[in-house]
């Protein structure tokens, strides 16, 4: 059903889905909301439910034409509007395509292909900054033109706080005077940038950021994933939001996990010259984002051992460590590890704040030492 494809968001999901069964569709909404949590996912959702051919208690079929039409966004129905760059010697009232090379084009649809597949997918095409004035006049010729297809037409305007201000005034005219059968998603999570005018013209729908259990979830019964452990590591680091998930979902995160554990029983056990060493090899390939990764899963078993210091051992994560993690906290009974994870959140920050990266790892090492050790 289509709904499957939106993770999470049971609130909206019901609010959309009673509106339908009743008749009472705004001709404009907005969704607003963190990045991540299924805006472009639900109003792809809600188009298809307003165009299926034999909708089912709120949901769409998913196998009639103008499902399987919308679900590859080539539907006559449903246009997806993002921002675009704009084509050599364009002038306001062009086609938005009519000026672009051939490379955009095709990077273009390839976007399109991949939105496609995953509505989780974030479009964003070179030189595309805004929202183009074209594309929106656009957009209010084809909701002028008589409709040859049944159903609504729905026109999804995704990242709108990207419309620059021509398109914005251009936009609030289509929302000014309403046309019947259509309706209009605005999805953004910035809407604070968005025009008071507009923003008072559109029905809010707010989304939240997506639990850590509806995360997993999604992961594993998409297939992402079907290493439990993966799926519950992904889910507490993805900040809520399911398409950082499925960012994560790329890396194996477990082996990752494996190689800063064997750091720090080095930083541990050994002398300085031996893991100073270690850490200019560990550093080697790693760009910045990789390394906030490695001392994110650091972190997140260091939690644990301090659950298990805590007598709180059903709170742990890393549940397929329970072993390793009893161990290190018999060893290391005084550790002050509510220090250690303080110490790790600093240099996640120096991280990525472009400090430069032995000067962090060296530094925090010889914090751990002090904490773990207490010497
Ligand atoms: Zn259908």
């Amino acid at each position: 059903m289509s709904w499957h494809s939106v993770i999470g968001q049971e609130r909206i999901k019901k609010i959309l889905q009673r509106s339908f069964a009743t008749g009472k569709i705004s001709h404009a909404y907005l969704f607003h909301g963190p990045e991540g949590t299924g805006k472009d996912a639900a109003a792809i959702a809600f188009a298809k439910l307003l165009n299926c051919e034999q909708p089912i208690d709120g949901n769409s079929c998913d196998t009639c034409s103008g499902c399987r039409r919308i679900s590859s966004l080539q539907h006559p129905n449903v246009q997806f509007i993002v921002p675009m760059p704009v084509g050599k010697n364009e002038k306001e009232g062009d086609d938005p395509f009519k000026n672009l090379d051939q490379e955009a084009i095709s990077e273009y649809r390839q976007a399109f292909g991949r939105k496609s597949e995953n509505p989780y997918y974030r479009i964003s095409l070179s030189k595309a900054n805004t929202i183009k004035i074209n594309s929106i006049r656009e957009l209010r010729k084809s909701i002028n033109l008589a409709r040859a297809e049944r159903g609504k037409k729905v026109i999804i305007i995704s990242g709108a706080d990207k419309m620059n201000d021509n398109a914005a005034n251009s936009l609030l005219k289509t929302l000014e005077e309403p046309t019947p059968n259509t309706v209009l998603i605005l999805t953004t999570s910035n809407h604070d940038k968005l025009l008071p005018t507009i923003i008072s013209r559109c029905q809010m729908v707010r989304f939240e950021l997506l639990r850590e259990e509806e995360i997993k979830k999604g992961l594993m019964e998409k297939n992402n994933t079907n290493e439990e452990q993966q799926a519950i590591l992904i889910s507490k680091m993805a900040n809520g939001s399911f398409q950082r998930a499925l960012e994560l979902t790329g890396t194996d995160l477990v082996s990752q996990r494996e190689e800063m554990i064997d750091l720090l029983r080095s930083i541990l056990a050994r002398s300085p010259s031996i893991w100073m060493k270690e850490i200019e090899d560990f550093l080697g390939p790693k760009d910045r984002y990789n390394v906030v990764r490695s001392l994110m899963l650091l972190n997140l078993w260091v939690r644990d051992a301090l659950m298990l210091q805590n007598e709180n051992g059903d709170a742990i994560i890393n549940l397929d460590q329970r072993k390793p993690l009893d161990k290190f906290i018999t060893h290391f009974h005084q550790a002050e590890l509510t220090s250690v994870i303080y110490a790790i959140e600093r240099a996640i920050a120096l991280v990525e704040k472009n400090i430069y990266l032995s000067l962090v790892l060296l530094n925090l090492a010889f914090d751990i030492r002090q904490f773990i050790l207490r010497r």
